[in-house]
């Protein structure tokens, strides 16, 4: 099942759900109670896919995304 992050704009914690997909749009909760939330876009990880970054080591260079995600490299 994938999972969501939301961010909760009244306190400014953020969290997790897991719930469909076809729920993906629905207003999340948050654990203190307040529903106004916004659904972040970075922690949607679809069934067995990884989340980890690909990258080969500590010393990536780029901070994120890599090269080869873009097809400089192929
Ligand atoms: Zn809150």
């Amino acid at each position: 099942m994938p999972r969501y992050e939301y961010r909760c704009r009244a306190c400014g914690t953020t969290f997790e759900v897991d719930r469909p997909m076809a729920r993906s749009s629905d207003p999340a909760s948050c654990p203190d109670g307040h529903a106004d939330t916004v659904k972040l876009l970075s922690a949607v990880a679809v069934g067995g896919t990884a989340s980890a970054p690909r990258s080969g080591g500590p010393a990536g260079g780029g901070g994120g995304g890599g090269c080869c995600g873009g097809g400089c490299c192929g």
